[in-house]
């Protein structure tokens, strides 16, 4: 049976007890996350946000990619954030597969090289300072000061920073 059914009846309590009106499209703590898809890690719960406060953008590894910087140049030129925060965590999908191994999988599957970079990597806390160069070299953002990247434990709940 497909989770769906299951969402939509969640959606139905969750808009029941919606006690928040409308609020500012722009973040209310001039903060955007950037994290991995992970189905352990809850950048809500975690850091303690709330509706209103972050932009979180989130893909496999919490990848800086070309798309993530249209989300913070988004983010930043319109919206007001002004600080990045990066998590990425302990037993990562990433860490399961090599950028070659799944290029030939994908290729081999389908007929067709994939056009985009699969960023696997093993050594996490280098993958999080990767992840704040590349935030802190984009000339799309305004701002690249403010940019911390941290280790998320899915074991503990612990978020460990890296130092760049
Ligand atoms: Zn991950």
């Amino acid at each position: 049976m497909p989770a769906i059914d299951d969402l939509l009846e969640n959606n139905r309590a969750f808009a029941a007890r919606f006690d928040h009106g409308h609020l500012d499209v722009r973040p209310s703590l001039h903060l955007a996350v950037v994290a991995c898809m992970d189905s352990r890690l809850d950048v809500f719960a975690a850091l303690g946000l709330k509706d209103g406060q972050a932009h979180v953008l989130r893909n496999a590894g919490g990848v800086i990619t070309d798309d993530v910087i249209r989300s913070l140049a988004i983010s930043q030129r319109r919206l007001g954030t002004k600080e990045v925060v990066l998590i990425h965590h302990t037993d990562c999908g990433l860490q399961l597969i090599t950028d070659d191994g799944f290029r030939a999988e994908l290729q081999e599957a389908t007929g067709m090289a994939p056009s985009f970079a699969i960023e696997s990597f093993t050594d996490v806390d280098e993958n999080v300072r990767q992840s704040i160069a590349r935030v802190r070299h984009s000339p799309f953002l305004l701002h690249r000061d403010r940019v911390s990247g941290f280790v998320y434990d899915v074991d503990t709940g612990v978020l460990r920073e890296v130092e760049p």
